[in-house]
Order: C-alpha cells, then sequence, then structure tokens
C-alpha cells in the first residue's frame, strides 16, 4: 500500500473518483466523512451510508465524524441568505476542512485533501484558498481528468444514490425553488 492521505469525503459519489485517482497516484486513503453542514441528520446518515458501499468496493478504512450542525450553523451566521458558492460556501468548506486537518494530525497522517473538488459546480480554487489554511492540505482538482464523468459512471455501477442538492437547509431551499 502507498503513502497515507486523510481524504475529507462529502459523499459517496464524489468519493469515486477521487479515490480512484489517489489510489493511481500511489496513496492509501483513508477516508474521513466530517460532514455537519449536511440537514437533516437522516440525510447525513443517508450519504455516510454510501459511502460505505465505496469503502466496501475499495477495501477502505472509513471514519466517521460526529453531527454538530448547531456548530455549523454558528460558523456560517449572517450568511444564510447567501447564494450558493458565496461566502457561506467558503466557511463551509473552511469549517470541514478545519476538522479534517485535527483528524490527520491526531491519526499521525501527514497529508489530507476532500472530494468537493470533484463537483462541476464548486470553484477548487475558493476550496484550495480554504485549505491553505491548514498544514499538510494538499490540492488535487478531483474535476479534472475527466473526474466529475467518471464519478457518475462508478456512482451508477455501484447503485449510489446521488443528491440534488448540496447539502445544508439553505441549499436545498435554493434547489426547491428552481
Ligand atoms: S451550499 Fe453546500 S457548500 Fe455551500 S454552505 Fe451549503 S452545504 Fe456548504
Amino acid at each position: 500500500m502507498g503513502k497515507r492521505i486523510l481524504l475529507h469525503v462529502c459523499c459517496g459519489p464524489c468519493s469515486t473518483s477521487s479515490v480512484e485517482r489517489l489510489l493511481q497516484e500511489g496513496y492509501e486513503p483513508v477516508l474521513f466523512f466530517s460532514d455537519s453542514n449536511i440537514f437533516p441528520y437522516e440525510e447525513f446518515m443517508k450519504r455516510y451510508e454510501n459511502l460505505l458501499i465505496v469503502a466496501r468496493h475499495y477495501g477502505l478504512q472509513v471514519i466517521l465524524d460526529e453531527w454538530n450542525h448547531e456548530k455549523w450553523l454558528e460558523a456560517v451566521r449572517g450568511h444564510e441568505k447567501d447564494k450558493e458558492h458565496g461566502e457561506r460556501c467558503s466557511l463551509c468548506f473552511h469549517f470541514n476542512l478545519a476538522r479534517t486537518a485535527e483528524k490527520a494530525r491526531e491519526l499521525g497522517i501527514d497529508e489530507f485533501t476532500t472530494t468537493l473538488t470533484v463537483s462541476r459546480f464548486k470553484n477548487s480554487r475558493k476550496i484550495f484558498s480554504e485549505g491553505a489554511d491548514f498544514e499538510g492540505f494538499r490540492e488535487f482538482d478531483f474535476k479534472k481528468k475527466d473526474g466529475f464523468n467518471r464519478s457518475i459512471i462508478l456512482s451508477k455501477e455501484l447503485g449510489l444514490y446521488r443528491q440534488a442538492w448540496c447539502g445544508c437547509e439553505f441549499s436545498r431551499r435554493e434547489a426547491d425553488a428552481t
């Protein structure tokens, strides 16, 4: 096995092509499901259960972080009405990457990254700029090398649930309104 890297995972579908790429690049990803932004709790658990399918498929370890939506709401306070991709999302990336950096330190894993860059709807530069605040963050733009399309193909093959909104209640409302 290759060098361990802690992979922050936002959902099962985005983890598929990210894991595939890290394995191709010689890493051994440890999956960290840390997504207090997801609401409600049932949706958080549904996305986690999907990740377990991916982990079993690739034979990888998964670590489940606590769901602390109240703390996440505090972190984005004042930005509830922001449009998706605005400042609330940058604060959200920062929140989850801070927890991942802390977990990597605790586990003695030198490098970490995130599946958030798979989505073609998310600006990878914004994610990298939040990650740069933490030692050990590695820039992987997983949507590159056809990563987004590959995640759709792999998700179909594994029969994964693909949600129609990003994760928080504010993104749900925005998606429902369109
Ligand atoms: S829309 Fe997505 S990235 Fe933005 S704050 Fe909500 S959960 Fe986080």
